[in-house]
């Protein structure tokens, strides 16, 4: 049995079910990333998880693909490898390692910082990257906010992106559903003290159409949570 089917089986003790399960690590995520896929007509469960997964102790892996796998058929359950794993993220979080600051997105972050937080929020690492979609992304486990550099001419564009990923730095890892990325009542209203956030949001929208993407590509992450 491997970690994929042990994780399965221990998620719905006693189902019947006729799967296989394929589990891959691969170097292709930057963080603690993973995919999972059903191939229907095959009847396979397929996993391929980041590499940094590779001696972690299993318990906490198995807690990793639980979550995966609740996301995939949006079963609200948890057990104790998946309070484990949050936990292991949680901790990798506080203790990130703190690496990368782009000049220009650490500028940025210090004024939105002062505007929005105080200036008590801790600097996460920021980076650019390359990819048009999604604009931004907070990664928990690393403690990363990574900017699309299609906002590099936009610095007021900029810095409202920056600040919905503040916010996802702020709120933190959400246990309700394991959502990685969570857009709830209280983090919209909070998103909604920006300045004139609806003419922002318009020309986000603008922009991203402009170059054939979205804002933000929530239900990717349903099943690719951590990228
Ligand atoms: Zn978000």
């Amino acid at each position: 049995m491997n970690l994929l089917e042990e994780a399965y089986t221990r998620l719905y003790p006693g189902s019947q079910q006729s799967l296989s399960f394929c589990l891959d690590y691969s170097g292709h995520f930057r963080g603690y990333g993973g995919v999972i896929k059903l191939h229907v007509f095959q009847k396979q469960l397929s996993c391929k998880i980041s590499t940094k997964w590779e001696g972690v102790s299993e318990s906490i892996q198995i807690g990793f693909l639980q979550s995966l796998i609740a996301k995939l058929n949006k079963t609200k359950r948890s057990t104790v490898e998946m309070d484990l794993y949050l936990q292991y993220i949680r901790n990798l979080s506080k203790h990130a390692v703190k690496y990368h600051f782009e000049p220009e997105l650490s500028t940025a972050f210090d004024m939105v910082n002062t505007q929005f937080f105080d200036g008590v929020m801790d600097k996460p690492n920021l980076r650019w990257r390359n990819s048009k979609n999604p604009l931004g992304t907070y990664e928990y486990a690393t403690d990363t906010i990574s900017i699309s550099t299609l906002l590099t001419p936009h610095p007021h564009l900029l810095k409202y992106v920056l600040y919905h990923e503040m916010l996802h730095k702020k709120h933190g890892f959400k246990q309700s559903g394991l959502r990685q990325c969570s857009h709830g009542a209280v983090f919209r209203a909070e998103e909604r003290k920006f300045p004139e956030w609806e003419r922002l949001e318009k020309e986000l929208t603008r922009l991203v159409s402009q170059h054939g993407s979205l804002k933000e590509s929530f239900f990717s992450r349903l099943t690719k949570i951590l990228e």
